[in-house]
């Protein structure tokens, strides 16, 4: 990863404006509502289910949003299941409480069965129980003071967890850009869509040393798309929870002329959250590329680590004092 420049920041302000973010509703809506996904409305679709715009799985929020039916609602939570397994790791050690507690992980078994399934609990002030089914799952390092965990995730379709957050995007449009990416919304409610280019990348970033207290969610809009090297994404989300931040580049209009472009390229600038205390800090985040363009489900290990100063997170002291029964 190149270095990171404060004036990366500045470049993502030229680029792009903030177009959209996550607010508490205060008022109950009433009149008739309808879909901005199926494009239906009430009474021909039904509106019963509270819709969350940020997932409640990255913690317990108020965000609520009006204008989703209750069967695009209980399509969007087959997304969520397969960002919810993406997501569990960090969830989990982290300690991040959806609607009621802190989600348990467990790892998937060996095809061949030679390992038992990991399993981590969260106990009381966020203590965590491990009970390795493979040694092979953590490694130690008591120089560097560094822990290093494989998650073994249970199998989930990667796509899917694109999905879940062009979602969490397309509910942070405002209504009158609505009918400019009406093509992401009729793909995202499996509809009849046209043709669609999307680039199934995120930019994950890893803090080690702050969290957010609360979710955050922004949805920002390119002003001038084409450059002469590539184009920049018309749409780019960020999503920050827990100690992580990520940055995802929505599919584009259908207006937007990909044919015509002379450099298919696209140019992805980065978030200036994942900039935000630059400095000193510098190295205190770890920024990761991650693809998720398949509609296959993957088995992808997801590995992490852990100093042992940050946080309160000691596997020593766990396995010691815990001898197994
Ligand atoms: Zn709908």
């Amino acid at each position: 990863m190149a270095k990171l420049r404060k004036k990366d920041i500045e470049h993502f302000y030229r680029n792009y404006k903030l177009i959209g973010k996550a607010e508490k509703r205060i008022h109950a809506f009433t009149g008739t509502l309808s879909c901005r996904f199926c494009g239906k409305s009430s009474p021909e679709v039904i509106f019963k289910n509270d819709a969350h715009l940020v997932p409640e799985l990255m913690g317990k929020n108020d965000f609520l949003y009006s204008e989703e039916c209750d069967s695009c609602n209980s399509l969007f939570s087959k997304y969520e299941s397969h960002l919810a397994i993406y997501l569990r790791p960090y969830l989990t050690m982290l300690g991040v409480k959806g609607k009621k507690k802190v989600p348990f992980f467990q790892s998937r078994s060996a095809a061949d069965h030679t390992n038992g399934r990991t399993i981590i609990t969260t106990g009381a002030n966020n203590q965590k129980n491990i009970v390795l089914g493979s040694l092979d799952d953590y490694k130690i390092d008591h120089e560097k003071k560094v822990a290093t965990f494989t998650f073994r995730n249970p199998p989930y379709i990667p796509l899917n967890v694109y999905k879940a957050f062009v979602k969490i995007g397309l509910s942070l449009l405002p209504n009158e850009k609505v009918a400019k990416y009406q093509n992401l919304c009729h793909w995202i409610s499996d509809r009849p869509h046209g043709r669609l280019d999307y680039f199934p990348i995120t930019i994950k970033t890893m803090m080690t040393e702050s969290q957010f207290v609360e979710p955050r969610v922004e949805l920002s809009e390119s002003s001038r798309t084409i450059k002469e090297n590539g184009f920049i994404p018309n749409l780019t989300l960020h999503l920050c929870f827990g100690n992580l931040i990520f940055q995802v580049y929505l599919p584009l209009a259908k207006r937007f002329n990909y044919h015509r472009l002379i450099v298919k390229k696209p140019i992805y600038i980065l978030s200036h959250h994942i900039f935000q205390g630059i400095g000193d800090k510098e190295t205190s985040r770890v920024v990761k590329a991650v693809q998720l363009g398949k509609s296959e489900p993957v088995q992808r290990d997801e590995q992490i680590n852990f100093s042992f100063t940050s946080g309160d997170f000691n596997i020593g002291e766990s396995q010691t004092s815990n001898p197994a029964k």
